[in-house]
């Protein structure tokens, strides 16, 4: 197996390769080079979390540097649990948020630290990992590779931008991890990065690489809970769900469209999208246009030109393939605030913002398979937005508590990048 750059399918490299390299050199994003189909009658149990793991991913590892640790590397990666909570037999929610940030991107995050840390243990050498952050993936980044070997992580984040509770999760670690507060904006932090990344001996000199959700290894594993909870919705009901997938760079609904096309039994998948209306637009006219983001109450989906679009088109690689496949529905700020309402009402459950558009399009998507809602965070992350709607305090679980209590540790610093080595 090895996988190819979407603008060119010369490019050939190993699963390491191109986690180890990220974006491929001529700018493309790395995809397999065929999908492979599996027989889920063969499938371990969907409650065994590590095994079907690597049942699902042990294809793409075929012949790669990591194939001997990859059972290690699930085992490492998948060390919280993936519910699927039911309102009914043909309703569920699932539960993506109870890995040590709260949030989907952890299993992305820590699957990439596991798989890096490995190629670099192999390999030599040593990274360090650069990432801005407006909130949530600095903070999936810091808690994964926290402690990690031949790895350190520069977290950049825009000082007084961020909400208390996410301040306290990038800047709880010491070690590898350091955190730097920026007098600026998050687009400032960002172009320190990039400018970094443009001073090439400074790259060289310290192994600069990202951990942004382009990579590779923070997109295979995101097939694995699409697998676990078709899986058991199917067994159970004997029919195949519908997926509804809250989305802003496309990155966790490419990846289950993977696992649908490797043979998971997933009847469809609707993307749930904020006011951000890109794909939505492309489904009406035909016509793909990247625009600005605009801001919402489900912030990590503000997206105005999701990158994983390019893996999407690359897999249905004509309009008419492409809307048969997928479908979208956008949900404004104030059904957000009502869904999170109607929920809590209907179901005694606490859903976060971006969840709420996933239930959204279930209430009114007038469909008759049974369904899933990826719940891609805990609502106690937003409290500031969930609790005044339901009226009472969120919880907050305990990976995050414990986070939230420790001392922060963070370097105040100007815009400019030398500022941060
Ligand atoms: C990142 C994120 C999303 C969007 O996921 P994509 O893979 O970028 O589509 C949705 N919800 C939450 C809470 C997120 O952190």
């Amino acid at each position: 197996m090895y996988f190819v750059s979407t603008r060119d399918s010369k490019t050939k490299v190993s699963a390491s390769e191109a986690i180890l390299q990220g974006l491929a050199p001529d700018g493309g994003l790395f995809v397999p080079s065929s999908i492979p189909e599996i027989d889920i009658e063969k499938a371990p149990h969907f409650s065994d979390i590590p095994k079907l793991a690597h049942f699902i991913l042990a294809p793409y590892f075929e012949g790669d540097l990591l194939e001997d640790e990859l059972y290690e590397m699930c085992c490492d990666a998948f060390n919280f649990p993936v519910p699927l909570h039911l309102y009914n037999d043909r309703e569920a929610v699932l539960e993506l948020y109870w890995g040590p940030t709260a949030a989907f991107k952890d299993f992305g995050a820590r699957f990439l630290a596991a798989s890096l840390e490995r190629i670099l243990s192999k390999k030599g050498g040593r990274l360090t990992i650069l990432v801005a952050t407006s909130g949530d993936t600095g903070g999936a980044v810091a808690a994964a590779f926290h402690n990690r070997e031949h790895i350190d992580v520069k977290v950049l984040f825009p000082e007084g931008r961020v909400s208390s509770r996410q301040q306290s999760q990038l800047t709880c670690y010491q070690n590898n991890i350091e955190a730097y507060a920026v007098a600026g904006s998050f687009d400032d932090c960002q172009k320190m990065v990039k400018d970094a990344f443009v001073d090439k001996e400074l790259a060289a000199r310290e192994g600069l690489t990202s951990a942004n959700s382009i990579n590779l290894g923070r997109l295979l594993p995101q097939m694995v809970y699409a697998f676990s909870s078709s899986l058991q919705m199917y067994q159970t009901t004997g029919e195949k769900p519908v997926m509804i997938i809250p989305s802003g760079n496309v990155g966790n609904a490419c990846a289950s469209y993977w696992a649908m096309t490797m043979g998971a039994p997933i009847q469809k998948i609707t993307l749930a999208l904020n006011s951000n209306r890109t794909i939505l637009d492309y489904l009406e006219n035909g016509s793909y246009r990247g625009r600005a983001s605009v801001a919402t109450l489900a912030n990590a989906m503000d997206v105005g030109d999701p990158s994983n679009m390019e893996r999407l088109f690359h897999l249905y690689d004509d309009y008419e393939s492409f809307s048969k496949m997928v479908s979208a529905a956008c949900v404004d700020d104030e059904t957000i605030k009502k869904t999170i309402e109607r929920v809590y009402r209907d179901h005694d459950y606490i859903i976060c913002p971006h969840t709420a558009t996933g239930e959204y399009v279930r209430e009114t998507g007038a469909i008759d398979s049974p369904t899933i809602v990826y719940s891609t965070a805990h609502p106690a992350k937003f409290e500031t937005i969930v609790e005044p709607i339901v009226g009472l305090p969120v919880e907050i679980p305990p990976s995050l508590k414990q986070l939230l209590l420790k001392e922060q540790h963070y370097k105040r610093v100007n815009c400019d990048y030398r500022s941060i080595f």
